[in-house]
């Protein structure tokens, strides 16, 4: 069975959308862990970080530009977010299709748990 993040973005599953562009899609996390908690994945499945090829750079970097616009338009790039990609199991990786979560909207503590 195609996996949930390519069932989201294929609209197999239901999600909170807030913003979608041919290279990604962006939703709330389902179990959010601060106020801000939105992930961007990449339309094309990829199951982790370790499985990113040359030709995935500007994917990558597109990730990581949408994730500026998401912490801008929720008010909190100016206090600070975190930008997170867990990579397997020992990670805390439970979806196997790569993911940039964007967290905010409280203090962070360091290190992470
Ligand atoms: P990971 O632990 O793999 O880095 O992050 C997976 C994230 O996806 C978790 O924060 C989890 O709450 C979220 N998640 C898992 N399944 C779903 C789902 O069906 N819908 C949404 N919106 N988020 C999900
Ligand atoms: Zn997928």
């Amino acid at each position: 069975m195609e996996c949930i993040f390519c069932r989201i973005a294929a609209r197999k599953h239901p999600a909170k959308i807030i913003y979608e562009d041919d290279i990604s899609i962006a939703f709330e996390d389902i179990n959010p862990q601060a106020p801000v908690h939105t992930l961007i994945v990449p339309k094309k499945h990829i199951s982790t970080n370790l499985d990113l090829k040359e030709e995935d750079n500007i994917l990558i970097g597109h990730l990581f530009q949408v994730a500026n616009k998401i912490a801008k338009d929720k008010g909190i790039a100016e206090k600070g977010f975190r930008l997170i990609i867990n990579c397997n199991p020992g990670s805390g990786q439970t979806v196997f299709h790569i993911h940039l979560h964007v967290i905010g909207g409280r203090r962070m503590h360091w290190p992470p748990g």
